[in-house]
């Protein structure tokens, strides 16, 4: 297979895995949200940003490739960028259902001091913050 291909059908690939992980984590809203899950969109996106740096690797040779041998490849380039930029879509996607899901710290009301969880009362001025 030339390598041209092997990049495209890879940089497909990529493309399918993550529509599949955002229909996961799309479930995963509807779950408890835990730190677990959040680790796990932390990994996907992880892998997913590593698979853009491939892609703009590829996108680097193409456009060396034509460059050094008059080839026609900016179709090859414009795809590859094209999938390039729906992955960046993918990872955006993907960071912002894990900022929802990620556990908030408590503020308190009155002075806007971040509170370590468990307290019924603000450790800073006192302002009960937990109604119970
Ligand atoms: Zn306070």
């Amino acid at each position: 297979m030339d390598i041209l291909q092997k990049m495209t059908q890879k940089a497909r690939d990529v493309g399918d895995r993550a529509k599949d992980i955002t229909l996961k984590a799309s479930e995963i809203r509807y779950r408890s949200s835990s730190l677990i899950e959040v680790t796990k969109l932390k990994y996907e996106i992880s892998k997913l940003e590593k698979e853009m740096e491939n892609n703009f690797a590829g996108i680097g040779l193409l456009v060396y490739r034509q460059s050094q041998k008059q080839e026609k490849l900016q179709d090859e380039i414009e795809r590859l960028i094209e999938v390039t930029r729906e992955l960046d879509e993918e990872i955006k996607a993907l960071e912002n259902k894990m900022f929802e899901l990620q556990p908030r710290p408590l503020i308190c009301p009155n002075c806007n001091e971040e509170l370590p969880p468990g307290g019924v009362y603000c450790s800073f001025c006192g302002e009960k913050v937990v109604d119970a």
